[in-house]
């Protein structure tokens, strides 16, 4: 990766979420975390019977406050584990300017800018 001052953020396209928990423990294990502490946290919403009487269930995969963007896998020129590791391929990583003109028109996305980045050269 080049040097820049850019701000990084993490884009999660939870349409597309399957719930695996595979972000979770591979963050789990980059941060060497102890039981019950969390670097990105799987949250779920439902099942429940929507007003047109479908049943919906939502996986949110929910960064915390513990999250450092990989910052060491970033200084070798990887890709922060959770974004490598997601079994559907609905994490990105990138530069928070470039991962927002991805979200345009797209519904169930967040994107995640942690504050341990804001001055971050990679
Ligand atoms: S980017 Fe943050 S949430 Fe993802 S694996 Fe690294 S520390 Fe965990
Ligand atoms: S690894 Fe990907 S598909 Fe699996 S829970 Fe995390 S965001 Fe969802």
């Amino acid at each position: 990766m080049s040097k820049d001052k850019k701000t990084y953020g993490i884009l999660i396209d939870y349409h597309y979420c399957t719930g695996c928990h595979a972000c979770e423990v591979a963050c789990k294990s980059e941060l060497d975390l102890p039981h019950g502490q969390f670097g990105i946290k799987l949250a779920e919403d439902g099942p429940r019977k929507k007003i047109d009487g479908k049943w919906e269930l939502t996986y949110i995969p929910i960064p915390t406050e513990l999250c450092n963007l990989c910052e060491k896998r970033l200084s070798e020129g990887r890709l922060p584990t959770c974004v490598h590791h997601c079994q559907s391929a609905c994490m990105d990583f990138g530069p928070v300017e470039e991962l927002a003109k991805k979200m345009a028109g797209k519904t169930k996305q967040v994107l995640f800018v942690p504050a341990v980045n804001s001055s971050r050269s990679v």
